[in-house]
């Protein structure tokens, strides 16, 4: 039956030492012939074991009836979007289910990958059939991280953004709790909030921090004529408006600096079914920097861009100031995709707002989707400058997590790779001394890989 779509919304990672998490099944009825559908039943399943069902029994009307009423609302100030909340309400179906890992199978082990299938039962045209999704589960070992570092998801959406019914500050907060995470910034597209609406999710924020021990910001996502930017830490509601003109790129990076905000260029070089999201304003200055990992796109043109700011681009030589710090965030508009891709940042352990937001404008922070390294050059961190004099021989100070397998180490200067080191593990240590010497001023980043997973450290910078 073509004419119903389902989808099952579940986190795509569970980590020790949580083995439960929450299922939503939506439906929603697309026939463009607006006909009714019958739900019957509703089910989902793991490894051949029910682990939950519903007797639904409703009618669900055609969605394509609302959807010209939709379009009209989309562009209306938040209050009036409330109308078009309830319209989705009545026409997507959505039933949760709470599950654990231990029904399906009593002896977990990490890496362990579950397939969980809802099954629908719809009548329509008096004719009965049964539907099928499915989505992939995989249990982990608890998030690992070095002393004094927090990880968290910088870029993570709610119903503010796409009006999902069921996708709250508070499940989302919970999804990167269970993933390990120490802290959230819930960035919401600018379109749908207003004034209200930004007041209101701060004190969801606020609840969420409170139930589930985790730090809960609020950003916002802001689309400029130059593309999406990531605003961090303005304490306020900003718009994309500036009277009836859409503001530039180079206009809101003002405006953040006046507020003391940060910000950085979401998914530069996003290109896909959903429209052009590349960064289309490259000449602006005064942001922080950029996301060179984004849970739904690839990022190699992210990274060389990144590596193109640093050192082809000669503002900062003259300057001294001009940095672009690199993070890692998940994008997710839906539970799945929290947990894909994050950012670790030093903040001697502290959870505070204002102590991840400092690390995210000073670059202290490695982007990645899994394994953690961290180095220094005499005594200076990630994000500080060492001064050293031509052809000074240094040594890097590689550390990685005690017992993590990395595959490779790559050591990327002024934008190239100019040494890479596999099996680094093999000695089982977890640090490492590399000599470099170094001819000119510029930059130093680290890479690492364990098996698919990726860390990208920040820079350390040389005068
Ligand atoms: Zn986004």
């Amino acid at each position: 039956m073509k004419d119903i779509k389902i989808t099952i919304d579940s986190p795509d990672i569970v980590r020790w030492p949580e083995t439960d998490f929450r299922v939503c099944v939506s439906i929603s009825n697309t026939a463009k012939d607006h006909q009714d559908i019958f739900i019957k039943e509703i089910g989902i399943w793991a490894g051949g074991v029910i682990l939950g069902s519903a007797a639904v029994g409703r009618k669900l009307p055609s969605i394509a009836e609302g959807v010209a009423v939709a379009r009209t609302l989309i562009e209306k100030p938040y209050y009036q979007k409330k109308k078009l909340l309830r319209f989705l309400n009545n026409s997507i179906c959505s039933f949760t289910f709470d599950i654990n890992l231990k029904a399906v199978k009593p002896d977990l082990s990490y890496g362990d990958n579950f397939k969980l299938v809802a099954t629908v039962s719809v009548i329509k045209d008096g004719k009965e059939e049964r539907l099928d999704v499915s989505r992939e589960v995989v249990y982990y070992q608890a998030l690992q991280k070095l002393p004094g570092w927090v990880a968290g998801d910088p870029h993570v959406h709610t119903r503010y953004s796409d009006a999902l019914p069921w996708c709250t500050v508070k499940r989302q907060a919970l999804a990167c709790k269970k993933a390990g995470f120490d802290w959230v910034i819930i960035t919401d597209h600018d379109d749908l909030l207003d004034p209200i609406a930004y007041a209101r999710e701060r004190l969801q924020c606020r609840a969420a921090e409170k139930m589930f021990d985790i730090a809960v910001l609020l950003g916002e996502e802001v689309t400029t004529t130059g593309g999406d930017v990531l605003v961090y830490g303005a304490g306020r509601y900003i718009s994309r408006w500036e009277g009836s003109s859409q503001k530039t790129g180079q206009e809101l990076i003002d405006e953040l600096r006046f507020s003391k905000g940060v910000c950085f260029l979401a998914h530069p070089f996003r290109c896909d079914i959903f429209g052009d999201h590349r960064w289309k304003e490259w000449h602006v200055s005064g942001y922080t920097g950029l996301e060179i990992l984004n849970g739904r796109c690839s990022e190699q043109k992210a990274l060389e861009a990144w590596d193109w700011l640093a050192w082809e681009r000669d503002d900062w030589k003259e300057t001294g100031e001009q940095r672009w710090v690199g993070i890692g965030g998940s994008d997710a508009h839906h539970l799945f995709g929290i947990g894909r891709k994050f950012t670790f940042v030093f903040t001697d352990g502290s959870k505070s707002h204002s102590s991840i937001i400092n690390a995210l404008r000073s670059g202290y922070a490695v982007a990645s989707n899994g394994p953690l390294v961290d180095f220094t050059v005499k005594g200076k961190h990630l994000g500080e400058t060492v001064t050293l004099h031509q052809g000074e021989r240094i040594f890097l100070a590689v550390r990685w997590l005690q017992g993590q397998r990395l595959d490779r180490l790559r050591v990327v200067m002024n934008g190239r790779a100019i040494l890479e080191i596999d099996d680094i593990t093999f000695h089982n240590s977890n640090s490492i001394q590399i000599p470099i010497t170094i001819q000119d001023p510029g930059f130093i980043r680290i890479e690492a890989e364990e098996g698919n997973k990726v860390a990208y450290t920040n820079p350390i910078f040389f005068t």
